[in-house]
C-alpha cells in the first residue's frame, strides 16, 4: 500500500494524529471479521474535518469510502488502496427538540450507534427507533441502507437527512428526496455522505419503550446465531420468499467452505465460523447463489457491501 505520504501529512493535520492509521486492517473494523489493510483509514471527529478531507481526495483524485460501524461490509483479503473515512470512531451525539404537536424532533450524528441511541431514547421517553435497537451498525448505515426490522423500516421515522453530496455541498434532504426503498436510498451509490439524520419521535414512558425492545432482544438472541462474526441477513428478502428457507431447502444449513459457514441456526446468515478469509466468506456467497438458482430458480441479491 502506498499512498502518498504527503496527503497522509494533510490529513493529519485536519484529523490529528491518532485518528489517522495507515494499513488499517479492515477486519478489526467489519462485523464479520475478514478482510485485508486500508491503505489509511481516518475516524473524524467533526463535520469541517468530513468536508476538508473530502475536498482533498477529490482534488488528489484519491479513491474514499464512508463506513459506519461496518455491520454490513467486507473488505477483500487484497485490502483497500485509498482512504477510509470511518464515522462510527468519533462523530457520535444527537439533539432533541420537542414539538408542539407532541412529536419529538432527534437530530442524530451519523456515527451514533444504534444500540446506544435506542438505549438513550428509551432513557429519554422518546419512542419510535425501538425496532433498529438491535441493528449492530449506526445511524449513518442504517439511514444509508434504509434499515429495517420487526416491520419497522428507516423512512418510517425519518423526517430528513443532512448529506454532503457530491459536489461536495451540505444539503438537506426531506424523506421523500432521499427516496427510500427496500434496504436502498439515495446515498446507497457511495458518493455522497450522511451527516445527520433527523428523526420524527413520540413521547411514550420509558418502561414501555424498554419493554419492547428487552422483547425485540430477546426474539433476535433466539434465532440469529449472534454468537458469531456476521454480516446478518447475507441476502436480500427475494419477492415471495425467505432466503433463510431457500438456502435450508436447497440442503445448505451448516455448509462450511473453509472458514465461512452457513449458519445451522438461521441460514440466512452466513457466518464466519472460525479463521475465515473474505475469499471463503465470498465463495460461499456464490455458492449459495449458485446452488439456490440451479435448485430452486430463483436468483438470491447479496445485501452485504464489498470494498
Ligand atoms: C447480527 C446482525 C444483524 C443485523 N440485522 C439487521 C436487521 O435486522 N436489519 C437490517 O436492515 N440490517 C441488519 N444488519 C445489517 C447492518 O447492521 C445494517 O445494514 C446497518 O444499517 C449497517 O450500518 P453500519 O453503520 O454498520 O454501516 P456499514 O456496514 O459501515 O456500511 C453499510 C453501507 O452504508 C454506507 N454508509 C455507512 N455510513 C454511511 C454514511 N454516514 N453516509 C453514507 N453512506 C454510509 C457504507 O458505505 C456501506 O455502503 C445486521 C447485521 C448484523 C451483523
Amino acid at each position: 500500500m502506498n499512498l502518498r505520504q504527503e496527503i497522509t501529512e494533510k490529513i493529519r493535520k485536519i484529523a490529528g494524529d491518532a485518528n489517522v492509521r495507515v494499513d488499517e486492517p479492515m477486519k478489526d473494523h467489519t462485523t464479520m471479521q475478514v478482510g485485508g489493510p486500508a491503505a489509511l483509514f481516518v475516524t473524524p471527529g467533526s463535520e469541517q474535518e468530513i468536508v476538508r478531507i473530502l475536498k482533498l481526495l477529490k482534488e488528489e483524485r484519491i479513491p474514499w469510502y464512508v463506513l459506519g460501524n461496518g455491520s454490513n461490509v467486507i473488505c477483500r483479503d487484497e485490502g483497500y488502496d485509498g482512504v477510509i473515512l470511518c464515522l462510527s470512531g468519533r462523530f457520535k451525539g444527537y439533539e432533541a427538540k420537542e414539538t408542539e404537536d407532541g412529536t419529538v424532533q432527534v437530530t442524530v450524528k451519523a456515527g451514533t450507534d444504534n444500540k446506544e441511541f435506542a438505549k438513550e431514547m428509551a432513557d429519554a421517553g422518546y419512542a419510535g427507533f425501538e425496532f433498529a435497537s438491535g441493528i449492530p451498525g449506526s445511524l449513518g448505515g442504517a439511514t444509508t441502507m434504509n434499515a429495517g426490522a420487526y416491520d419497522g423500516e428507516m423512512k418510517q421515522i425519518v423526517q430528513a437527512v443532512r448529506i454532503l453530496d457530491p459536489d461536495g455541498q451540505i444539503v438537506l434532504k426531506s424523506a421523500e428526496e432521499m427516496e427510500f426503498s427496500y434496504r436502498h436510498s439515495l446515498v446507497s451509490d457511495g458518493r455522497s455522505i450522511v451527516l445527520e439524520t433527523i428523526l420524527a419521535l413520540h413521547r411514550d414512558e420509558p418502561a414501555k419503550i424498554r419493554e419492547r425492545i428487552a422483547d425485540l432482544t430477546a426474539r433476535r438472541e433466539e434465532k440469529q446465531p449472534l454468537e458469531y462474526p456476521s454480516c446478518g441477513s447475507t441476502f436480500k428478502r427475494p419477492e415471495g420468499y425467505f432466503a433463510g428457507k431457500l438456502i435450508s431447502d436447497a440442503g445448505l444449513k451448516g455448509f462450511r467452505l473453509g472458514g465461512a459457514q452457513v449458519s445451522e441456526k438461521h441460514a440466512g446468515f452466513v457466518i464466519n465460523r472460525e479463521h475465515a478469509s473474505a475469499k471463503d466468506v465470498l465463495d460461499l456467497v456464490e455458492h449459495i447463489q449458485r446452488t439456490v438458482k440451479e435448485s430452486q430458480g430463483v436468483t438470491l441479491e447479496c445485501e452485504i457491501k464489498i470494498l
